[in-house]
């Protein structure tokens, strides 16, 4: 089995007149394949940690994307999102083919130009892995939950703390859920074509 993993993030306040730029990514998380940390996960990059301590454990590949987040802060610079994106899609495509995707990422992300910044990353992910690739998203419930995103991914799951202190556990459960889908996923199916869980 080979998984991808990677993180795109941060909760936009569009009100702001600051846009975010990615001198914001690069003062929070901002860590290329080899560049990750080992000793926890940062901001929204728990599915990576959290892939890398399985694919070490269960024996399979993890892929190890590109993680940028920022600060909640003003919209995103649409060159520099367009930038982070497609340098995790051209991951994907290097890593071809992969049986699952992890993303972590915010829900609350808008960058000029995307509304719907998470549903563009997953529905351009779709379009690289295929119909049978796995998409576990995870995101932060100050989210929105657009029709785009969750068509396009398989298992969606949202912190339950607040504070966030199940980052991990939640993460868990994208990585559990990807990999063998349980009765409580099936219950949860409502939209044609759509998550199988999203709790
Ligand atoms: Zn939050």
């Amino acid at each position: 089995m080979r998984l991808f993993a990677a993180t795109l993030a941060t909760e936009t306040n569009t009100f702001s007149p600051m846009p975010t730029s990615l001198d914001g990514y690069r003062q929070s998380v901002f860590f290329r394949p080899g560049e990750h940390p080992t000793d926890a996960p940062r901001m929204c990059t728990a599915p990576l940690f959290v892939g890398r301590a399985r694919a070490k454990k269960e024996g399979f590949e993890l892929i190890e994307g590109s993680c940028f987040a920022a600060s909640p802060a003003g919209t995103t610079n649409r060159a520099d999102y367009e930038t982070m994106r497609d340098e995790i899609l051209g991951q994907l495509k290097a890593a071809l083919p992969v049986d699952g995707l992890l993303l972590g990422l915010h829900g609350a992300m808008v960058a000029h130009g995307y509304d719907d910044v998470e549903g563009d990353i997953v529905e351009r992910a779709r379009a690289i892995v295929g119909p049978k690739c796995v998409i576990g998203v995870e995101l932060d419930p100050h989210c929105h939950l657009t029709k785009k995103r969750v068509s396009k991914a398989d298992i969606v799951v949202l912190y339950k703390e607040f504070p966030h202190t199940d980052v991990v556990e939640r993460a868990e459960d994208v990585m559990a859920s990807c990999r063998s889908p349980s009765p409580i996923v099936s219950r949860t199916a409502t939209w044609p074509r759509s998550a199988r869980a999203c709790w």
